[in-house]
Order: C-alpha cells, then sequence, then structure tokens
C-alpha cells in the first residue's frame, strides 16, 4: 500500500482526500519510482478544487511533476536507485501522479536527475521552472541581448514568473517585474533581480493597438488583456515568450504590433516539450539560478496541505514556488 492525495468527483463536484491505495492499482508504465517530492503548479491548483476541465478520469492521483528514486524498471536507461525527475507529458491529468509516495510512467518521460541537484531542489524548479527556462531560451535565441531594452514579466510572484524574474536577471537581462502583489512581494521581486516593479492595473486597461515602444522581450504568464497592453507596447522587432492563462484565454490584440512594429509571438510549452531540449533547460537553469533563489522564492507544504493551497494558487495567493515533501 502507499499514500497518496487521491481526487474523486461526484455528481460535478471534485474531492481530495489523502487515501493508502493498493500498489496493484498502479497504471501502466515500464518504471517505478518512489517519490520523494512534488510541486504545486497552477494547473495542480485546477485539478485539486475541480476549477476547469483539467482532470476528465476519476479517480486520479494530481501532480504534474515529481522527483525521486527508481525503485523497478523495465527501460534498460534507468536501474533501481537511480534518481529521476518528471514534469508534464499529462502525467497529474490523464496518467497518476506525483502527489504519491509511488508513481509509475513511461521511461521515455524522466529526466535523469542532474549530478548538481536534489528531489527538492528539481521541485522547487519543476514545471514552473522548467517553463520559465524554454521562455527566457526563446528569447535568447532571437537575439533579442540585454542590451536591447527592459524585459517584462507578468504574474512575476507565481512560480513561472518569479523564476523567469531570477534567469533574466542572471543573464544581465534589465527585468520589469508586473505584478498584482506589489505591496506583498515587490521586496521579493527586487531581491531576485527585478530592476523596476510595474503594477497589473497598469496593463489592465484596453489599450490602443500600438502604444509607446516600451519591451524589448516579454515573458507572459497570463493571458487576457495584460498580455495584450504588452504587445501594443513592445519595441520595433520585440518578442513575447507566452505561456500562461492566469489573467484568462483570450488575447485581445489586433494585428498592428506584428505587421508594424515586427513583434513576434512565441508560444511556449512545457508539456511535450522534446526530451534533448528538456534535458538542456534543466542543465542551464542549475548553471544560471543561484542558491538564493531557493531560500527566497520557495515554501514546503505536506501532502495534507495540498487542497488549502490548490485553492490558494488558484486565488492568485500563492507567492514563488510550493515544494509538497511526500516522504
Ligand atoms: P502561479 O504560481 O499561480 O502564478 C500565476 C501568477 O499570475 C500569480 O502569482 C499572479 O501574480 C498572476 N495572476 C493571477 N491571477 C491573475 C489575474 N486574474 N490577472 C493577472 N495576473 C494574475 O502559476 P504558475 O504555476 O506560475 O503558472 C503561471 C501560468 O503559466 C498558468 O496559467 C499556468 O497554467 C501556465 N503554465 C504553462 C506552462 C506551459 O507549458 N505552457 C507551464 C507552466 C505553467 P502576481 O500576484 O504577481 O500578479
Amino acid at each position: 500500500m502507499f499514500k497518496a492525495l487521491l481526487l474523486e468527483q461526484q455528481e460535478g463536484t471534485t474531492s481530495a482526500s489523502i487515501s493508502e491505495i493498493d500498489e496493484a492499482l498502479l497504471p501502466e508504465g515500464d518504471v517505478t519510482v518512489k517519490v520523494s517530492y512534488s510541486s504545486l503548479n497552477y494547473k495542480d491548483g485546477l485539478a485539486v478544487t475541480g476549477t476547469g476541465k483539467i482532470i476528465r478520469q476519476f479517480p486520479m492521483v494530481p501532480g504534474i511533476d515529481f522527483a525521486g528514486e527508481v525503485v523497478q524498471s523495465a527501460d534498460p536507461r534507468y536501474q533501481a536507485g537511480d534518481k529521476v525527475i518528471l514534469t508534464g507529458w499529462g502525467v497529474g491529468e490523464t496518467h497518476w501522479g506525483g502527489m504519491a509516495e509511488l508513481a509509475r510512467v513511461k521511461g521515455d518521460w524522466l529526466v535523469p536527475m542532474p549530478v548538481n541537484c536534489d528531489a527538492a531542489t528539481a521541485m522547487l524548479i519543476g514545471t514552473a521552472g522548467l517553463t520559465a527556462m524554454l521562455c527566457v531560451q526563446a528569447i535568447v535565441d532571437a537575439k533579442i541581448t540585454p542590451d536591447a531594452g527592459e524585459v517584462l514579466v507578468t504574474g512575476a510572484s507565481g512560480g513561472v514568473g518569479s523564476t523567469a524574474v531570477a534567469l533574466l536577471a542572471k543573464l544581465g537581462y534589465q527585468v520589469t517585474a508586473c505584478s498584482g502583489r506589489l505591496e506583498k512581494n515587490g521586496p521579493l521581486l527586487t531581491a531576485l533581480g527585478a530592476s523596476q516593479l510595474l503594477d497589473r492595473t497598469e496593463l489592465a486597461a484596453p489599450s490602443r493597438p500600438l502604444e509607446k515602444q516600451r519591451w524589448a522581450a516579454v515573458v507572459d504568464t497570463v493571458g487576457d488583456q495584460p498580455l495584450a497592453t504588452a504587445l501594443a507596447q513592445m519595441n520595433y522587432g520585440g518578442v513575447a515568450a507566452i505561456c500562461g492563462l492566469a489573467a484568462g484565454y483570450n488575447l485581445p490584440t489586433t494585428v498592428m504590433p506584428f505587421i508594424l512594429r515586427g513583434v513576434s509571438l512565441l508560444g511556449i510549452d512545457s508539456v511535450y516539450c522534446p526530451r534533448d531540449k528538456r534535458i538542456a533547460a534543466w542543465t542551464r537553469i542549475l548553471e544560471l539560478l543561484p542558491a538564493s533563489f531557493f531560500e527566497q522564492a520557495g515554501t514546503e507544504i505536506s501532502l495534507e496541505q495540498v487542497p488549502q493551497y490548490a485553492a490558494d494558487i488558484v486565488q492568485g495567493a500563492v507567492t514563488g514556488r510550493t515544494l509538497i515533501k511526500v516522504q
């Protein structure tokens, strides 16, 4: 038997409870992992609270991320005792996930633990950190250099946003952190490397199709009007790496920034990111993130605390990364 957070649904209402589950019920897969840590992402919040339609088959063990040790493997790339990381691939959505003492997954979905990393560090990074790194890499690959001007990060207090602020600052970019909670989180964002702070309300109003040029690049985690306003304010040739929808999935923009200023919109997905790109991103994150990031931007919780924190993350009330100690 193993302990897990189990989601069940009755008459359209999702409930989450700690349960003891028989190992025989683990899903199909070629590698079984003893999970040490998982993490709480916005998508986990939606899944655990039953907000949105993240999960369609119940019962489900949530947790889109985990890190732990292989206990059994039919995949020749992994042996018992190997330390591994999993993020994405629909785990915690369509396949039982990381908020459990045991998980069974496909070997193809795993990343070997980098030598300079442990399970707790890996989960402080998690899907959010990987996504932040993919956004930052897209900006670097688009040849937007630190001397090009300010880089805006929206939803800056969140997991993706706070990690993006730290990664961009480490690479020498001038970072403007946009947040709805500057009074509480302004000092943290400055400590992570933001050189300017912008209140969320400044991007909230509908914009003209083109406004004064302000941003060389954008890492957007929120979508909707704040992204549309940021696009209208982009410098000629600017690049927006977009990954999230915390404000909404609409994008009330016009073609003007794209056809008159040559702005590029780059969509970022971490869930099905190919393995080689994923491994390269993990290596780069660990090279770039300073040790102070993990002390400043992380909170550790237990499996039992997940439902409360899940409600908080959906309300936009969680700061930085939330690490879940499983065992
Ligand atoms: P998170 O920790 O909850 O951060 C989201 C942040 O967005 C909040 O901390 C808040 O920051 C801001 N926010 C919340 N509600 C808002 C609203 N109504 N209007 C404007 N801003 C709002 O979530 P996360 O894990 O970082 O994920 C961020 C987004 O990226 C989510 O939409 C998630 O689904 C998406 N995501 C996508 C991928 C991918 O592969 N494409 C991967 C990971 C995450 P402030 O308080 O600072 O304003």
